[in-house]
């Protein structure tokens, strides 16, 4: 695979017809390149791997750190039509984004007092109780519209929908719904990542029964939707009309301890701010937890926790393919590089380095600070300068091959 930051970091990232967000590249202390098209190429992986199911995309949390309008935006070309958020402001900034025509489901639910401007935004709540079905329907009385719902029931992760009761309780209450329109009935899998753990079946069979129960009541068609990006890869009995991923569309792993069936997405690079060399000796950065054996040549990077870069997580950046050990602690803003390894004149001020890229995978930076990808993305500081690319269009905006 052609790496082409290997020499020229900055080639790709000036290019003029690329969408970018943050300070300018040359204020910031790192670049981050959002890969539209191979997000477009995941969408097209999961949509296939699903056969007819219907496929969402979950672009909660700003989509994972990347950019939710970008993302969505991106989804929308591709035939993407629902669209998941956890909060309502995500919801509402994201129906700016779109328009009037894709569904938006608030996983969270919308909270008391927030529902006329939901209602009014075009967004709709995933109800994971009973309260919120009630709040929901008043909103609808009071605003004489029928407002599109999701269902939610807890099939067995103990974190947030409907409990057993609550379903049976709406299904023997015909007005409950009154003035809604129920459009998904959903729940979620908490072990989708281990395909041998037994409450996958177990979870399963039990949405199966409750989203039953209540489509005696409701009507025959509302969706029914339980996978997240792990569980489409739990096979067909798992896929049901419509799932749910985040983490995959965004390159992280759906299949952990197999080859990675997704594109990468992002290429995070950071910014040297100086170089030099020390002694045997010579203590390095806080609380002097590294001690120089012998003569070392350092490079001092502009990133660190604030940036999201959890200080715990004591990975490697990459130059011209050669790894450059992270040495010491973590600061607030930078991090020191051990650059011995490459020809002395080889870095100086305002040379970029791979810190996420083809050397080092979010899953890999994960692994190294004893996280998930899920946590790595959404990490990712507001400090960056962002650049999007997307392959897949030309310079007229017109989408290319679309295999
Ligand atoms: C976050 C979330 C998803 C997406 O999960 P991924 O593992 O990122 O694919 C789907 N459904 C619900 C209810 C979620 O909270």
């Amino acid at each position: 695979m052609p790496v082409p930051f290997e020499t020229d970091p900055m080639a790709g990232i000036l290019q003029p017809a690329a969408a970018t967000a943050g300070p300018a590249a040359e204020q910031a202390g790192a670049v981050l390149i959002v890969d539209l098209g191979a997000i477009r190429r995941n969408y097209r992986r999961l949509r296939r791997e699903l056969g007819g199911a219907e496929c969402a995309g979950v672009v909660k949390a700003d989509g994972y750190g990347l950019g939710a309008a970008e993302v969505a935006v991106a989804l929308t070309r591709e035939g993407c039509r629902t669209f998941f958020v956890a909060h309502v402001a995500e919801g509402i900034a994201l129906r700016r984004a779109l328009g009037p025509t894709p569904e938006i489901f608030v996983l969270n639910g919308v909270p008391p007092g927030a529902e006329p401007e939901a209602a009014r935004s075009g967004i709709a709540t995933v109800a994971n109780s009973i309260e919120q079905i009630d709040a929901w329907r008043k909103a609808a009385a009071r605003a004489g519209l029928t407002l599109p719902v999701a269902l939610q029931v807890d099939s067995g992760m103990a974190r947030i929908g409907m409990m057993p009761a609550d379903v049976d309780r709406l299904a023997a209450d015909r007005r409950a719904l009154q003035g809604l329109e129920v459009k998904v009935v959903m729940s979620h899998l908490a072990c989708a990542d281990e395909p041998d753990h037994p409450a996958n079946e177990r979870q399963r069979r039990r949405f199966e029964q409750l989203a039953a129960r209540l489509q005696e009541n409701g009507p025959p068609t509302a969706r029914m939707s339980l996978a997240n990006s792990s569980g489409i890869f739990l096979g067909p009995a798992y896929r049901f009309d419509l799932a749910r991923p985040g983490a995959a569309l965004y390159g992280v792993n759906p299949r952990p301890g197999h080859e990675n069936p997704m594109l990468p997405v992002v290429r995070l690079y950071a910014k040297v701010l100086q170089t030099r060399r020390v002694e045997a000796g010579d203590g390095i950065g806080y609380g002097h937890s590294v001690v120089a054996e012998g003569p070392t040549r350092l490079a001092t990077i502009s990133l660190g926790y604030a940036d999201g870069w959890h200080r715990r997580t004591a990975a490697a950046a990459w130059a011209d393919g050669i790894r450059l050990p992270f040495v010491g602690r973590v600061s607030m803003d930078s991090i020191v590089l051990d650059i011995s390894g490459l020809s002395p004149d080889r870095l100086k001020a305002g040379d970029l380095v791979e810190v996420i890229g083809p050397h080092q995978s979010v899953d890999d930076v994960a692994a190294a600070g004893g996280t998930i990808g899920y946590e790595v993305l959404t990490a990712l500081g507001g400090r960056f300068h962002r650049r999007y690319e997307d392959a897949d269009r030309d310079m007229d905006g017109r989408d290319g091959d679309r295999t």
